[in-house]
């Protein structure tokens, strides 16, 4: 591939031709394109600012635990905000900053190890602070917005700005904050006894282990809930528990989850997700809507 011209900072840092497969928690997907992981914000200005020069296509990848990338790749530039600046939790009595690129089950450990509550709601959940907080994840014991105070962003545009979290609209799986990068989280938690959050907290994973497959190649739910039907209840009834396409397969631990069993593509991913939701709409005239992100 022909090298772009372009600032010095830029040749530093990008990598071109990028597997993607590696990063995914599905372990499918094609290359990036470019793939860069900016230091600081002003590296990340500089990459954004590139990306608009050159009317590239901007991906931003958290930990790749929501994602499913085709197995073509990703034509434009992918984003991890992998750098330490991105990486820094800090604590200013109950509330607490993280780094979008922070990893959200050592936050969860930390903020719980301090004796703040909130975060361990989210015990189980692999990806990201910034994906996190995109996606509104959560579960049965709360989602991630409930804990935010405010939020910091980047627009595409390099614009920061700082958002109160009455200015977001969080809904089930996702906000309104789209064309922008998350760079930075604040939480106000609880002041709580330490032992009763690490004891909610480990309650709350052990019900999680034994419902679903957490230590094989997923990305999670597929499927979001409808208002009136859980997605993984339609496709238990419906008998596709154990259905396969090539290397993929419908979870026998729990429906919503597909797994690659070592060798699936996202071809096959897609497939299945593509069964099952023909399936769902022929027997039970629902249209299931996929929560994971496909890029
Ligand atoms: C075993 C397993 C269990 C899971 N359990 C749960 C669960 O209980 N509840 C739940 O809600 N989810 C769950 N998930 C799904 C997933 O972990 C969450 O959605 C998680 O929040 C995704 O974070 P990520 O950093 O991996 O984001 P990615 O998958 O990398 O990205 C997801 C989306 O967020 C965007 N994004 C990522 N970072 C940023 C950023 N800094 N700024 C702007 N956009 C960004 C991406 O562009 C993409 O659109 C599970 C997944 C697995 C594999």
């Amino acid at each position: 591939m022909n090298m772009i011209s372009s600032p010095e900072i830029i040749d530093e840092i990008f990598r071109y031709d990028v597997p993607l497969q590696r990063y995914t928690s599905f372990r499918t997907g094609g290359t990036a394109e470019i793939f860069v992981e900016p230091g600081d914000m002003s590296e990340l200005k500089k990459v954004l600012q590139f990306c608009k020069d050159e009317r590239k296509k901007v991906f931003i990848f958290g930990n790749g635990t929501n994602l499913l990338v085709n197995d073509n790749g990703v034509k434009g530039v992918v984003i991890r905000l992998g750098g330490v600046n991105f990486r820094k939790i800090e604590r200013n009595e109950k509330f607490v900053s993280a780094g979008a690129g922070v990893y959200l089950p050592q936050l969860i450990r930390k903020t719980a190890l301090c004796g703040l509550g909130g975060l361990e709601v989210l015990v189980g959940i692999p990806g990201t602070v910034g994906g996190a907080v995109m996606m509104n994840a959560g579960g049965k014991y709360g989602d991630i917005s409930e804990t935010i105070s405010s939020l910091t962003t980047m627009t595409f545009d390099g614009k920061i700005t700082k958002h109160n979290r009455e200015d977001v609209e969080f809904a089930y799986r996702g906000c309104n904050l789209s064309k922008q990068v998350v760079v930075k989280v604040e939480f106000a938690l609880k002041e709580s006894r330490k032992e009763e959050v690490l004891e909610k907290m480990s309650k709350i994973y052990k019900e999680k282990k034994e419902k679903q497959p957490l230590s094989t190649f997923s990305a999670g739910s597929i499927f979001k809930n409808t208002q009136h039907y859980k997605a993984a209840e339609l496709i238990e009834k419906a008998n596709l528990k154990g259905q396969k396409v090539g290397g993929a397969i419908v979870s026998e631990k729990h429906a919503n989850f597909i797994v690659n069993t070592g060798n699936a593509t996202s071809a096959d991913i897609l497939e299945l997700i593509k069964i099952i939701k023909e399936t769902i709409k022929k027997k039970y005239n629902v249209s299931l809507e996929q929560e994971i992100q496909i890029w």
